[in-house]
């Protein structure tokens, strides 16, 4: 019987218990699963960085620790963690983040808010929208959201690049990498979408430089962290026009600080990082399949590479 602990926001357990049993039964897992085991017999750590678990020292046998998160920035660094650390890789956040990058690319495409906050009873019949053939899309980390976004995106007619850090090949999208690809996947990018992991490489990646290498008016979306821009160099952007509007899902502070200067930009929308999340029923899943990996000795799915940070 496999001790498993749940570490994670004492809230989640009522939304987690019954769907990882069902899972770790229909792998055929026996798994006793719980908030509490003594650290010496923990076989696997069901983890959020918002759990009680944070010095892994005591848990001595636990051959890895499963990931309720995509994002590992906060738990990359920790020492005391030398068990495999797996993060979350799940259809349902990426279907959820598919559909809120759709959502807000579309809705900054169309002008959605030039008749949605501006009906006064004018009847401007020139705001024609360009096809979105016309409009070039940046997608900055083509991982598993990234790449999903980006060919829904392409399915819609934009035409997509992505930027990586080692050279990919997605289907239906450009794909750039390196220090001058990003160069090339900015230059005249008129949508810029960020789903790039928080690592010290990707921390100001948009910054005074690279904005200015943007399309006059361009769309910055990003729901991948906070610290992937500079915020004085967007406000500086914005201010100047050469950015249009900024929807941001991710700040470097969390929650945002009430006087925080984007919740009252005109350009700037804030939205409460609410773009995706992880759902019970498919997480689930997903970590009991990765267990039994595991247990019949093959490699883990979805390991993070501590030196790279991602
Ligand atoms: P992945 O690890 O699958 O993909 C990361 C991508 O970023 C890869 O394409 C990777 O390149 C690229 N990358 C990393 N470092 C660099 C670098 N230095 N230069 C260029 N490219 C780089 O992550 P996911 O797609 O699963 O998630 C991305 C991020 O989304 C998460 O880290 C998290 O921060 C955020 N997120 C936000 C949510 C929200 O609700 N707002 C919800 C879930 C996630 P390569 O392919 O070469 O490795």
């Amino acid at each position: 019987m496999l001790k498993i602990l749940f570490s994670a926001h004492r809230d989640r357990w009522s939304e987690y218990e019954q769907p990882l049993n069902a899972a770790f039964a229909a792998v055929g897992l026996a798994a006793d699963l719980a908030l509490d085991h003594s650290p010496d017999e923990v076989d696997y750590i069901v983890f959020a960085p918002n759990g009680p678990v944070s010095d892994f020292r005591p848990y001595s046998k636990t051959k890895a620790v499963m990931g309720l998160w995509a994002g590992v920035e906060t738990i990359v660094n920790n020492d005391t963690l030398t068990q495999p650390l797996c993060r979350l890789v799940d259809e349902s956040l990426t279907d959820g983040m598919v559909e809120w990058v759709t959502g807000h690319t579309l809705r900054h495409h169309l002008g959605m808010d030039t008749h949605i906050k501006g009906q006064d009873g004018v009847w401007r019949d020139d705001s024609f929208p360009p096809l979105a053939t016309n409009r070039p899309v940046t997608i900055l980390g083509i991982g598993a959201l990234g790449a999903a976004c980006g060919q829904a995106l392409a399915r819609l007619g934009f035409p997509v690049t992505g930027w990586s850090r080692t050279a990919k090949s997605v289907p239906d999208m450009r794909c750039l990498h390196g220090e001058e690809g990003l160069i090339e996947a900015l230059t005249a990018a008129e949508i810029v979408i960020l789903l790039l992991p928080q690592t010290p490489e990707t921390t100001g990646i948009l910054n005074e430089k690279t904005f200015s290498l943007l399309a006059e008016g361009a769309f910055i979306i990003n729901p991948g962290r906070g610290p992937l821009i500079d915020d004085s160099a967007l406000l500086a952007a914005l201010d100047r026009g050469q950015v249009a509007h900024a929807t941001l899902d991710v700040f470097r502070t969390e929650p945002l600080p009430p006087d925080h200067p984007f919740w009252s930009h005109p350009k700037v929308t804030v939205t409460p990082h609410i773009a995706s999340t992880t759902r019970p029923e498919t997480a689930a899943k997903v970590i009991a399949e990765n267990i039994l990996r595991g247990e019949r000795g093959e490699p883990f799915k979805y390991l993070v590479d501590r030196a790279r940070g991602y």
